[in-house]
């Protein structure tokens, strides 16, 4: 059975240690980064009908709310959102024995969490494939080369060796952020592993075509129309091999933005023929900053650059950050940083 392979990528102190953890009840806590996108809903609700299942008392707490294209999936509605729910939030967190952070690299990627965590004196544990863990849990399970969390999620139920117990709303949950994180199984993280993951997700219960449809066919007419904007307010920096997108505040407005609408809409720019850097602005009126997603294709890591200038980080092809200048100020200033890596947006 191809699936029957170890991973090496956690050690196996660290799952003897995890094994140990969950050998008796605990108050567990989980959470994804802020701002949570399908692989961070994905993996924390799979993670808790696997932790639940196993006779814990576990709460999925995320810093912020999220779009109305992920609220679908089995135990949303059990998640408590931070910012909604700060007193409750904070007194699960100061009991929790243990807390699972999911999906992100470093506490500040936690937003209001963030102190309530450094507080705390529970075990943490990461499971994470973003670059450059910062150092903050006992048990770090990070592999950059993995397509998502979600897969890394059910590594470690394989590794604890419970594969067997995956049931319909964990695969259900785990597909979702697998399809999300790889662009629909099209980025170069998606390995032949991640396609037998996916098989047996679906052998699992689930359903494949169902779940691309509650993710990717829900949009609004103020959605398309917004997008239309977005593509009409694209540039073409042909020099650089670079396309970028604004949205101003007003843009937003026009189209009765709501969370989510601009999701994806950074991919745009790398669809066209020699494009291999794309990113978008947004000027949200709801946060005091730009918003700035950027992807690539090859080699030219966006994770260097948002880390290097706009206070952010993420993979070698998708990172996201933000600028605290005005829209047109961070483009000028974006543009100008262009000129110092022509030679690698070249190649
Ligand atoms: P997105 O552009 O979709 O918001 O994010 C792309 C990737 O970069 C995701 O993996 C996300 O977790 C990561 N990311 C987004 N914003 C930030 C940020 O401000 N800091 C860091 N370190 N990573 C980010
Ligand atoms: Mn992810």
């Amino acid at each position: 059975m191809l699936l029957n392979c170890i991973f090496a990528a956690m050690n196996p102190e660290d799952i003897g240690l995890v094994k140990e953890f969950l050998s008796t009840p605990k108050k567990i806590i989980i959470t994804p980064h802020k701002n949570p996108d399908g692989d961070a809903i994905g993996s924390a609700l799979a993670l808790w009908h696997y932790l639940k299942q196993k006779g814990h008392s576990a709460i999925v707490i995320v810093p912020n709310d999220f779009p109305k294209f992920l609220k679908w999936m089995p135990g949303v509605e059990n998640i408590l959102i931070f910012e909604k729910d700060s007193g409750p939030s904070q007194n699960l967190i100061s009991e929790a024995d243990l807390i699972f952070t999911l999906d992100f690299n470093d506490l500040s990627r936690t937003g209001g969490l963030q102190p309530v965590f450094e507080a705390s004196d529970a075990t943490f544990i990461m499971i994470d494939h973003h670059q450059e863990p910062a150092p903050y849990a006992k048990i770090v399970y990070s592999d950059v080369s993995m397509s998502s969390t979600c897969e890394m999620v059910y590594n470690l139920i394989e590794f604890l060796g419970d594969r067997e117990k995956i049931t319909s709303d964990m695969a259900t949950c785990l597909y979702a952020g697998i399809l999300t994180d790889t662009g629909s199984f099209k980025f170069s993280s998606t390995t032949s592993r991640t396609h037998q993951v996916v098989a047996d997700l679906i052998a699992r219960g689930a359903k494949n075509s169902l779940i691309h449809n509650r993710i990717f066919d829900t949009n609004t007419p103020d959605r398309l129309h917004l997008m239309g904007r977005a593509l009409n307010n694209l540039v073409i920096l042909e020099e650089y091999n670079t396309a970028y997108i604004t949205l101003s505040a007003q843009d937003l407005e026009e189209f009765n933005y709501k969370k989510g609408d601009t999701e994806g809409f950074v991919n745009f720019g790398l669809t066209l023929d020699g494009i291999c850097f794309a990113v978008i602005f947004i000027e949200n009126s709801d946060e005091d900053h730009i918003k700035i997603s950027l992807r690539s294709q090859g080699d030219f890591s966006v994770n260097e650059f948002a880390r290097a200038h706009f206070n952010g980080g993420g993979h070698t092809n998708a990172a996201g950050g933000r600028s605290d200048q005005t829209l047109n100020e961070t483009v000028e200033r974006f543009r100008n940083l262009l000129v110092e890596y022509k030679e690698q947006l070249s190649t």
